[in-house]
């Protein structure tokens, strides 16, 4: 209350007693009708926006994930290790009530033309729905450390604990939380092949995010829509600085005021309102299929692209928080469609 509007009950000035109570009641009432008034906007306000619910996600159980993943070696497309890695997130897609399906598709060496097999894995929850969202991660990892500042170790085994691990990890954690996580929308977990089977500047980037997004582009009659997509892509970092991306700001601005907007209102302070590098990933092939997508990364990772891209230099509690923004956004109500 302002403290100008208090009651001057004390003044010897005025006379007229019954007036002054009178109006020492009106001020009562006024003010009494005031809070009346702000508690039914305030549940207004509530009406409108509840309070984002994540799912209790474990960031502890995220890091053996990540350890697990790890464990299986280097993992670049069309290796053993990478096979074995799709083989054990569909296991547990389907433990945790997903329909798993396989998108193989075939690939080139860039160094050595030898033919890759690749495959995209795609885990869904309720089916049934048609309209639905994307979470995507890439499962590959890049075949050496090209950004490795000893040049004597840029041959070296490249772990991508935190580029590739942390997003598979993130999406097996997820899994766990679907079948209870109240979602307007039906959702696809998708593990892309094939991101980044590039040899330092040699190779193309984003083989499976294309096939991902040729396959749904060129389904017709469509049975589903994929209203949003969001690309979880190195989460792990132990100082995690989510800034907005500028093509997802670009091309898909609604979804990334959605997904920061949940974040603010959950308290998850590693997404920063900052607008920070324009970073080419796997978003951009789903925004060309006609899927309103952006790209939640941290591309500030001090050992990006080395071989210090290790499990020590990542977290369960960064994991958690994106984990907790990504489910609260998924059990937030439908948008309404944008006006055409
Ligand atoms: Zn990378």
């Amino acid at each position: 209350m302002d403290p100008d509007a208090k009651p001057k009950a004390t003044n010897p000035a005025r006379p007229t007693r019954p007036r002054r109570r009178f109006g020492a009641l009106a001020l009562v009432g006024a003010i009494a009708l005031a809070a009346v008034l702000a508690s039914l906007r305030v549940a207004t306000l509530a009406q409108s926006a509840p309070l984002p619910r994540p799912a209790p996600v474990n960031g502890d159980r995220a890091f053996r994930y990540l350890e697990q993943i790890c464990a299986l070696g280097p993992r670049p497309a069309g290796s053993a290790a990478n096979t074995r890695q799709r083989q054990l997130v569909a296991e547990h897609f389907r433990k945790h009530g997903g329909q798993v399906r396989e998108q193989p598709f075939g690939a080139v060496d860039p160094l050595s033309g030898a033919k890759v097999a690749m495959v995209n894995l795609v885990g869904s929850w309720h089916p049934e729905l048609n309209d639905r969202v994307v979470l995507g991660v890439h499962y590959d990892t890049r075949p050496f450390p090209d950004e490795e500042p000893d040049p004597k170790r840029r041959k070296d085994p490249f772990l991508g604990a935190n580029d590739g691990a942390s997003g598979v990890a993130l999406l097996m954690e997820i899994a766990h939380h679907l079948p209870e996580l109240a979602t307007p929308r039906g959702v696809d977990l998708v593990l892309f092949d094939g991101e980044e089977l590039v040899y330092d500047r040699v190779g193309e980037y984003f083989l499976g995010s294309k096939e991902f997004g040729r396959i749904y582009a060129e389904q017709n009659p469509r049975k589903f829509v994929y209203s949003a997509g969001l690309v979880l892509d190195m989460v792990a970092d132990k100082n995690l600085r989510i800034e907005r991306e500028p093509y997802s700001l670009d091309l898909a601005p609604d979804l990334v005021r959605d997904v920061w907007g949940v974040a603010r209102r959950i308290k998850a302070t590693a997404f920063k309102q900052k607008v920070g590098p324009a970073v080419q990933d796997d978003h951009l092939p789903l925004n060309n299929a006609g899927i309103p997508a952006i790209d939640i990364i941290d591309f500030d990772y001090e050992h990006w692209h080395t071989v210090d891209d290790l499990p020590k230099n990542c977290s369960g509690a960064s994991l958690a928080q994106v984990g907790r923004v990504v489910t609260a956004w998924l059990a937030e109500p439908k948008p309404t469609p944008p006006r055409r």
